[in-house]
């Protein structure tokens, strides 16, 4: 069943994208519930959020510090239990207000940063979760750490006293992603972490059968962005 997002209201695509997880979930013989649906709302306003929160959806992410603190007081204010995902790359000069404002952060991607948000943590006393994220592709201009790097980054990150629950990855674009969401999930067991961070609109199905614990959706819930974002 593969709803025309356009025509689908937005109660009607949480429907669906959450029934689609559920459907996975049975298939990969994972717990019903075990995958957390992050809801990415990045350019889209207010207006477009509140029907999602409506239908029950609580978690959202969103990829820079600026929109994210423009938006999510109020609707916070307006409406219990709601958490905060970064998923967005992080410059070290904005540690402080994204710790302030997110309940985890999935791009923790360099020793400047991990320094940053370990003086961050301690002085707002608030310690969201970390993920660390993997250039799993090894391109060029992609955010993420190294794979080589990734053992050295780990431990800093864990003696800087950073919560580090899991890792996160944005595999290629135009080819098949399952490789690489394998190769995330492996790195993830090898280094004993239970959060897996990987799935997108288009792939998010495929990540689960491959581990994910969390997706990240944003097109099949909220309808296209405007291209310059
Ligand atoms: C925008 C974004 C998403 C959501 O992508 P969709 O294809 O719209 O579902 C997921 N992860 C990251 C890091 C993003 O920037």
């Amino acid at each position: 069943m593969s709803g025309d997002s356009k025509q689908m209201s937005a109660a009607a695509r949480l429907a669906d994208v959450r029934e689609r997880i559920a459907q996975a979930e049975r298939v990969a013989r994972r717990p019903a519930g075990s995958v957390q649906l992050i809801a990415v709302s990045k350019t889209h306003p207010a207006e477009a959020i509140m029907p999602l929160i409506a239908a029950g959806q609580r978690l959202f992410g969103e990829n820079r510090v600026q929109e994210a603190q423009a938006k999510w007081p109020a609707l916070r204010e307006a409406h219990g239990g709601i958490a905060l995902h970064l998923v967005g790359q992080l410059q070290s000069n904005k540690a402080e207000d994204a710790v302030a404002l997110f309940d985890a952060i999935h791009s923790v991607d360099r020793p400047s940063l991990v320094t940053a948000l370990a003086r961050a943590m301690d002085k707002t006393g608030r310690r969201p979760d970390c993920f660390v994220q993997v250039n799993i592709g090894e391109e060029q201009q992609k955010g993420g750490c190294a794979l080589a790097d990734l053992p050295a980054l780990l431990e800093q990150a864990r003696n800087a006293g950073l919560p580090v629950v899991g890792l996160m990855a944005v595999p290629p674009l135009d080819v098949e992603a399952a490789p690489y969401f394998a190769l995330l999930d492996k790195l993830a067991r090898d280094h004993d972490l239970p959060g897996r961070s990987m799935g997108m609109s288009g792939d998010y199905e495929t990540a689960i059968m491959l581990g994910a614990t969390h997706v990240r959706v944003g097109t099949a819930l909220f309808g296209g962005r405007p291209a310059a974002a």
